[in-house]
């Protein structure tokens, strides 16, 4: 089996790059993102304070995720329920965010993102794929991109689904998630030893895509 381990902070067109590289290559995609933050949908509608690791393991035996494709298209389902439109908002995003932090969310995740990893080829995003879960990947590439950038990025897609946020706010949501993620004890964002770093500050959509295609055919070949 061959894994390409995408790993970054939020924002940096990791799951639209992603998701098209699969494709491309005829990889299944896994985001690992839609995972966490179907779990801070679920504490979020069930009340609890997403900050506290004890009240979210108590929801953990209650919540079964599953993935399914359709022409290609990750879907995800939260006890049968398709989310996958429901997990798109900055407060799911800050949720997921703090749900994330907890070691008992992360060991829940661990297996179910392993085990789709042994059974088929996957392209899988996320922040800790390429130091944690998939320490062997064929290939790692670590995408970033300059805060400022990201957070524009956001805005845009936000508004464009006619969300009412400004600028700022999404910048303040970027620096404060990339804060979240890079400090806390358990896995924290950072890029693996053996990754390949890809700054898509600048670049357009295709140069990125590109770029980062190029960087998997050196490793796999094709
Ligand atoms: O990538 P996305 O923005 O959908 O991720 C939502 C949140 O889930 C992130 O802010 C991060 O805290 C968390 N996450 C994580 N590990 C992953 C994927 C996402 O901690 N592998």
């Amino acid at each position: 089996m061959i894994a390409i381990a995408i790993d970054g902070p939020s924002g940096a067109g990791k799951s639209t790059l992603a998701r098209r590289l699969a494709a491309q290559l005829g990889y299944v995609y896994v985001d690992t993102g839609a995972m966490y933050r179907s779990i801070g949908l679920f504490a979020l509608r069930a009340g609890a304070d997403c900050g506290d690791e004890e009240s979210v393991a108590a929801l953990l035996p209650e919540i079964s995720l599953e993935l399914a494709y359709e022409d290609g298209a990750q879907h995800i389902l939260l006890n049968g329920e398709d989310v996958s439109e429901a997990i798109r908002t900055p407060e799911v995003a800050m949720a997921a965010s703090a749900v994330s932090a907890h070691p008992s969310v992360r060991a829940f995740l661990l297996d179910a993102q392993r085990s789709l990893a042994a059974r088929q080829n996957v392209l899988m995003d996320g922040r800790d794929i390429g130091t944690v879960i998939l320490p062997h990947a064929q290939v790692k590439i670590f995408l970033t991109a300059a805060p400022e950038e990201r957070a524009r990025r956001r805005y845009e897609e936000l508004a464009a689904k006619g969300q009412s946020v400004t600028y700022e706010e999404v910048l303040d949501d970027v620096r404060l998630r990339d804060y979240n993620d890079t400090h806390r004890a358990a896995a924290p964002l950072k890029a693996a030893d053996d990754a390949v770093l890809v700054d898509t500050t600048g670049l357009t959509f295709d140069e990125s895509f590109e770029k980062m295609l190029g960087v998997i055919r050196a490793r796999i070949g094709g």
